[in-house]
This record gives structure tokens, C-alpha cells and sequence, in this order.
């Protein structure tokens, strides 16, 4: 095999890290603590010929495959034990075309990048609320976050997606070429190959009215109700995610709400600034908050304003559900479980997927979920690997209690590797389909580090 691997480097333009290399515990990091895995052989790509002699070498040489761009999967599944990590964090490219509105963005970028490069054109991807996110993965799985009411999905924005199949073929999928492959992309995960480019339409955004507001935990029926009231109402330029939360110790919160067991949303307003007081000004009179940080920022400073307290290397143990309503019943599991919530960097969050996100139909795309109102994620988070039995024991026992309320079925993005049954649940009826693209695109299931979908007839 060493053979094999040095003949390997001698034809590609990226390097090659294995376990005796001094970076190589450096490059076998991912964003979750939890996750140590010990990969044979990390090949940081430096492009989409490297990306092809990645693919022939793991498939020729029976070796597992994991596809890693921003690390970010909760489940770890950037990483295999012993095989292959097709590393695509140092493909770096993104160029926006500021008349068409559109960019083509390698998958290499974070969020935070690619905000960045689209914000100093009045533009925006509708994504996710963690700069440091990869691209890679967010999309595939279908992309939740801020603008998602106004805009919808990550996926909805995708208008071209280049992959490297099983076989080593590289080839487009849009609607017209490939347009099974485009379908199964939106949403379906990294099950159908490696994509080496992406192309988006992007939206218009500049400023947003936007920022944490937060209640007494004492206020979180009476909240969540209200909160639900305007999500469900509201004109798609308002966004916010509910959470349950304890307010960290340090700046910029006030002293005498650090610690404190409390509820509240992170709010997004897309609209004319001129109307956000007015739009906010019931929102206020309700409560009244114990915390407002809603006021006029840059998109970007939204999208990463939660960056430095959740650094790369922390505890994480995810749970999730789809949404069909907030009932009495469900509040009140909420507020159970989000008064015990066992570390300060815990929350659970509902994140909106109506709006724009309901303009599509479920069979449009992969993504089977579009009747939902909410994603919810429960996430137990600690910087201290003691506190992970604790952390994922409220995870779990929240998510259980949450069973009888939930629509079936989870966002494949925030879930770690579950349990038989729940990646079918979540893909609902698109299951079988995507099951028979598998099987056109990636008979073998090379690609299976990840929510799988196994191929079928
Ligand atoms: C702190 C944090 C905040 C988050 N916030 C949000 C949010 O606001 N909205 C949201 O929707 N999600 C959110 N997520 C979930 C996120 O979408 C997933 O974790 C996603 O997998 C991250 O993508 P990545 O490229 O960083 O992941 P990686 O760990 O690199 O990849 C995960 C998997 O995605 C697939 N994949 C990645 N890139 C490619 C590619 N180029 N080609 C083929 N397959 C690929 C592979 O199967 C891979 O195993 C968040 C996650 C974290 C940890």
C-alpha cells in the first residue's frame, strides 16, 4: 500500500497526510470533541483532478471513503476509521457575478467566507447561522437559517452542482443535465458523490434589523405561543428562532443575566429598515424582554455572531425532530426540559421552515420536509468531555418526550448516527426514489459515510 500511496502523491497537487505525519492529528480534528476517529490517509485536495484520483484510489483500493468540506457534521461523518478522507477544506475558490446574481463557490468555504465575498455586493445565499459551517455539507443536506422564510432552503438557491461519481466521472447536474442527480443533491446528503462546485442564485441583502431577544424562563408559554402566533403570520421578511438558553457569563451580557435560565429568539428583519421599529414595536410590548440586541448590523455580522462561543473542539450531542405544530402539550415538554438544560453552551432552537420554504413542493426535491413548520434541534454542548454523558442524556430524554408532538422524522443535518429507520423517516416518500438514484449513480454504495440511503429498485 505504501507503494500505492507515494505513486499517489507523485500525481496529484494536494498532499497526502497518514498517522505518522506530525500535522496529522492537526488534520484529523473536526469541529465536534466527541468525535476521535483515526483515518488511514487524509488527502487534502487542491482540486477536481485531485478529487478524481481521490475517488479511483479509494475505490480500486477498497478503502473506506468519507467526504470531509467544513467538518461540521455532528454525526463526525467527515471521517472514517483507517480509510480514505477525500478533504476538500482547502478548495477555496468563490466567484460572484454580482449582475446575474449568482456564485460559484468551491466546497472548501465556510459560511463565513462566502458572506463575505456575497455581502460587499448587497448579496446573500440563504444558509446557516454558524459562520464557520462548511458549504459542503449544509447544502447537500438542504440548508437552514436566517433567510430561510424569505428566501427558503441553501438547496433552493442551488442552480448547478459538479460532482465526482463513484465511477471518477465528472459531471454537471442542473435541471437539464443529469436532472435526477440535481433532484437527489437537493437534500439527499453526500450519498451521490463528491461535488467539487456549487453554483447559486443569491438574494439581496445588505443590512438586517436583527439580534438576540430574550424572557424570564417564567414567560416561555406565554412567549413561545406569541412567538408561534407571528411565525405562522408574519410576512416572510421576519425570521426568528425560538430557544431555551443560559445566558453565558461574559460580555456583552449584563452581569445579572449571566447564568440565568431563560428563553428567546434570535430575530432576522429583511424588510425596508425604515419599518423595522415599527415592525418590532409589539414585539417589544410583549414581555416586555429582559434582554434586547435587535438593532441594524450587516448580514455577516448576523451569520457569525455566535462564532466565538461555539469554537471549533467542543462536546456536541444532537437530537432532532421536524415540527408539525406547537401545541399546549408540546410547550410544556419544552419548558420542562429547556429549564434543565445542563451547560451554558446547551440550547435547544426551532428554526422556521415555512415561508419561501413552503413554495416548494416535497417532491420537488430531495428534501421530503416542506409541510413542517419547525426543525428543532436539541443540542447538549460542553467544552469538558466529563460532561458528555450528561449532555447527551438531556439531549436524548428531551428528543424522547418530544416523540408524541413530533411530525416524523428529522433534518438529516442534525442528526448524529441514528438509529434504524429515522434517515428513511426523514426522506418520507422521496425515500424510495432517492434509493433508485443511489443505484444509478453509486451501485456500490462507495459513498456510505453518511445519513445513508441504500441503493434500490
Ligand atoms: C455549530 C453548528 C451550527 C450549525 N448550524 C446550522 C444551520 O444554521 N443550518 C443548517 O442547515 N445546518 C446547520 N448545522 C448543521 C450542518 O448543516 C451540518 O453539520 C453539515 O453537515 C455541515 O457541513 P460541513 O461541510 O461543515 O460538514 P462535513 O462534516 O465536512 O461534511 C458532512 C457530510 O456532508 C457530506 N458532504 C460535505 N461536503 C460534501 C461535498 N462537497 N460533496 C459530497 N458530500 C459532501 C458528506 O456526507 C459529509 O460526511 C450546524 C452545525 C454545527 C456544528
Amino acid at each position: 500500500m505504501e507503494a500505492k500511496i507515494e505513486e499517489l502523491k507523485s500525481r496529484i497537487k494536494g498532499r497526502i497526510i497518514q498517522p505518522q505525519d506530525g500535522e496529522y492529528d492537526e488534520a484529523r480534528k473536526i469541529y465536534n470533541g466527541m468525535i476521535d476517529k483515526h483515518p488511514g490517509i487524509i488527502l487534502k485536495c487542491r482540486d477536481k483532478e485531485d478529487v478524481i484520483q481521490a475517488v479511483n484510489f479509494g475505490r480500486e483500493n477498497n478503502l473506506e471513503a468519507s467526504i470531509r468540506s467544513g467538518g461540521h457534521s455532528g454525526a463526525g461523518l467527515a471521517l472514517c476509521e483507517d480509510g480514505l478522507v477525500i478533504d476538500l477544506s482547502e478548495m477555496k475558490e468563490i466567484h460572484v457575478d454580482p449582475e446575474n446574481r449568482t456564485a460559484v463557490i468551491a466546497p472548501g468555504n465556510m459560511l463565513r467566507e462566502i458572506d463575505k465575498a456575497t455581502h460587499e455586493h448587497g448579496l446573500a445565499l440563504p444558509s446557516g447561522i454558524i459562520g464557520t459551517t462548511g458549504i459542503g455539507g449544509i447544502t447537500l443536506g438542504g440548508g437552514i437559517g436566517y433567510l430561510s422564510r424569505k428566501g427558503g432552503l441553501t438547496i433552493d438557491h442551488l442552480l448547478e452542482a459538479e460532482v465526482v461519481l463513484a465511477s471518477g466521472e465528472l459531471v454537471k447536474a442542473n435541471k437539464d443535465e443529469n436532472p435526477d442527480l440535481f433532484w437527489a443533491l437537493r437534500g439527499g446528503g453526500g450519498n451521490f458523490g463528491v461535488v467539487v462546485s456549487f453554483t447559486f442564485s443569491l438574494i439581496p441583502v445588505k443590512n438586517v434589523y436583527a439580534g438576540p431577544m430574550f424572557w424570564p424562563l417564567e414567560k416561555a408559554g406565554e412567549a413561545m405561543n406569541f412567538y408561534d402566533d407571528l411565525m405562522q403570520n408574519a410576512s416572510n421578511d421576519l425570521y426568528g428562532f425560538f430557544a431555551f438558553l443560559i445566558v453565558p457569563p461574559g460580555d456583552p451580557f449584563p452581569k445579572e443575566l449571566h447564568m440565568k435560565n431563560v428563553c428567546g429568539v434570535v430575530w432576522n428583519y429583511t424588510g425596508p429598515m425604515e419599518k423595522a421599529e415599527e415592525v418590532f414595536r409589539p414585539i417589544r410590548e410583549f414581555g416586555p424582554p429582559i434582554l434586547d440586541f435587535v438593532s441594524e448590523i450587516p448580514m455577516p455580522a448576523l451569520n457569525t455572531m455566535f462564532d466565538d462561543l461555539y469554537p471549533s473542539g467542543l462536546q456536541w450531542y444532537w437530537k432532532a425532530h421536524f415540527i408539525k405544530e406547537l401545541t399546549d402539550e408540546s410547550i410544556r415538554v419544552n419548558i420542562e426540559h429547556g429549564s434543565k438544560i445542563p451547560t451554558f453552551h446547551s440550547t435547544t432552537h426551532l428554526y422556521p421552515v415555512n415561508g419561501a420554504v413552503h413554495d416548494v413542493a416535497s417532491e420537488d426535491t430531495a428534501w421530503a420536509n416542506r409541510g413542517a413548520k419547525y426543525s428543532q434541534v436539541i443540542v447538549g454542548v460542553s467544552p469538558e468531555a466529563d460532561d458528555a454523558e450528561e449532555i447527551t442524556a438531556w439531549a436524548k430524554d428531551y428528543y424522547q418526550d418530544l416523540m408524541p408532538y413530533a411530525a416524523g422524522g428529522a433534518y438529516v443535518n442534525f442528526m448524529m448516527n441514528e438509529e434504524d429507520g429515522r434517515v428513511e423517516d426523514s426522506y418520507g416518500t422521496n425515500f424510495k426514489r432517492l434509493g433508485q438514484i443511489k443505484k444509478k449513480y453509486d451501485p456500490q454504495n462507495f459513498f456510505h459515510i453518511n445519513q445513508n440511503i441504500e441503493p434500490c429498485d
